[in-house]
């Protein structure tokens, strides 16, 4: 079977973000063989804060990506910072328990507060703004929506959510495709692959080595860890950390089996000038409560980023453009006439319950990845999470290591189709 890495650009798409990234130097491939403390698979948020924390703490540390730095799903994504984990509070104190809920809830304030931090600090330069609108596409889901706004206020203390009637979504989104939800003051949106490039920054600086166009093809493990990669090059270290989420596919079977790789497309419009305003009022961001969702938010210079549609193959669309246009034009049918200029896809890592994988998978290698979709706010801190669990700081890594993300069914042969036939009849569910 062709695997995912052969078909996936190595270099940033040809998006709004890399056209408007912030200059960032080309970092060498791996020659020879180095010896160093932790060695980091992935360039991505997790791989890149793991490395920062980790050099920050004075351990040697070497950063192997397959690609460019921000290549994967970091450089790719809408943008949006959540709040909390990728499944609500409900179903994490039904599946964990209440303490442990408590707890992923706190960490996941945590992860935002550190988003905030590592911004400002290192002077990320990622246009970060507040904001993050949930609109609900069915009827029925507005009175579940309100109620938990009220949970969120009541049990968890999270004053920044409030709930939206449907009139008071429309004044803000220009659709009517949507019939209420909330607008949540505390999440909001960024440019991810300034963000990561930023990062890659901070590590290098704190003395983290960067290596690009370095994809680690075997890793052996004896009385220390050896990493070879493509190009001959090999990092003899005491721990290793995999960091390279859905795009990692095929280097890590105690990974594989549990986190997938699926596709995800977005689509940048020309600047639409004074319509941008009509199109969402505010500086807001919007996700909307399909199971496929559509995301969108308006660029600085005044682009609808649009995202949707995703594939359950190891192929990306040939012209993502046009893939996600339909998604669009069913959302804001008054857009018809405007022209796409940019589209791509990416890469993401999916668990069977939506919760990372984040696991200890022998005593000195360690992943956190399969955030499913909300990886924007939880990587950065699920790497310093890595970093501290190097420095035998266990806490929140055997906390997140306690979610449950079981295997695919399936196996290596079987798990494609059945994940295709499971996924795709939930998209139908949204077009019902
Ligand atoms: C189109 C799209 C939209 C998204 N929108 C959002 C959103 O709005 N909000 C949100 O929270 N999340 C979103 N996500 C998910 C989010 O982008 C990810 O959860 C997050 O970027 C994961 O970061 P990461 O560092 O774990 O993985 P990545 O950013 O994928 O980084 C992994 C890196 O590892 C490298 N790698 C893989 N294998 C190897 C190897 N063998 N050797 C060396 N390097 C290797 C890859 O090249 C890659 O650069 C979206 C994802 C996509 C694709």
């Amino acid at each position: 079977m062709t695997d995912v890495r052969d078909r996936i650009s190595l270099d940033h798409p040809k998006s709004w973000y890399a056209a408007t990234a912030v200059p960032h130097p080309l970092y060498p491939p791996l020659a020879g063989r180095v010896t160093t403390d932790v060695c980091v698979i992935g360039g991505g948020y997790t791989g890149l804060s793991a490395a920062l924390h980790l050099a920050e703490a004075g351990v040697g540390v070497v950063l192997l990506e397959a690609g460019r730095v921000g290549s994967g799903a970091s450089g790719r994504n809408g943008g949006q910072i959540h709040t909390g984990q990728r499944r609500d509070q409900d179903w994490i104190e039904a599946h964990m328990g209440r303490d442990d809920a408590r707890k992923l809830w706190d960490l996941a304030e945590d992860a935002k507060a550190l988003l905030h931090d590592l911004i400002a600090r290192h002077r990320i330069d990622c246009d970060l703004r507040p904001g993050l609108i949930v609109a609900d596409h069915k009827p029925g889901y507005v009175a579940h929506t309100h109620a938990y706004v009220r949970k969120l206020a009541e049990v968890y203390g999270y004053p920044h959510a409030r709930p939206l009637s449907r009139d008071e979504l429309a004044a803000l989104v220009g659709s009517d495709a949507y019939y209420g939800g909330m607008i949540d003051h505390g999440a909001g949106h960024l440019h991810p692959l300034n963000l990561a490039l930023g990062l890659a920054k901070a590590a290098s600086r704190a003395g983290a080595r960067l290596y690009e166009h370095s994809r680690a093809v075997r890793i052996t493990e004896g009385a220390r860890v050896v990493v070879e990669t493509e190009g001959g090059g090999a990092v003899e270290a005491d721990w290793v950390l995999e960091c390279g989420d859905g795009l990692q596919d095929g280097l890590d079977a105690r990974v594989d089996r549990h986190v997938m790789p699926i596709a995800n497309y977005i689509a940048a419009t020309e600047p639409l000038g004074e319509r941008a305003r009509q199109i969402i009022a505010n500086d807001a961001a919007v996700a909307d409560s399909r199971f496929v969702v559509n995301y969108y938010r308006l660029s600085r210079d005044g682009r609808l980023l649009f995202g949707g549609g995703e594939t359950y193959r190891r192929t990306l669309k040939a012209d993502p453009g046009s893939f996600v246009r339909p998604y669009m034009l069913k959302i804001f049918p008054q857009l018809a006439d405007a022209r796409i200029e940019y589209g791509w896809g990416g890469v993401l890592g999916i668990t069977m319950t939506r919760m990372p994988f984040v696991r200890r998978l022998s005593p000195r290698v360690l992943t956190a990845s399969g955030y499913s979709g909300q990886g924007v706010m939880l990587a950065p801190l699920y790497g310093k999470i890595l970093a501290e669990a190097v420095r035998g700081v266990v806490g929140a890594f055997d906390l997140l290591a306690r979610a449950p993300a079981p295997a695919f069914p399936g196996g290596r042969l079987m798990r494609w189709p059945l994940l295709a036939a499971g996924l795709s009849y939930y998209a139908l569910r949204d077009r019902l």
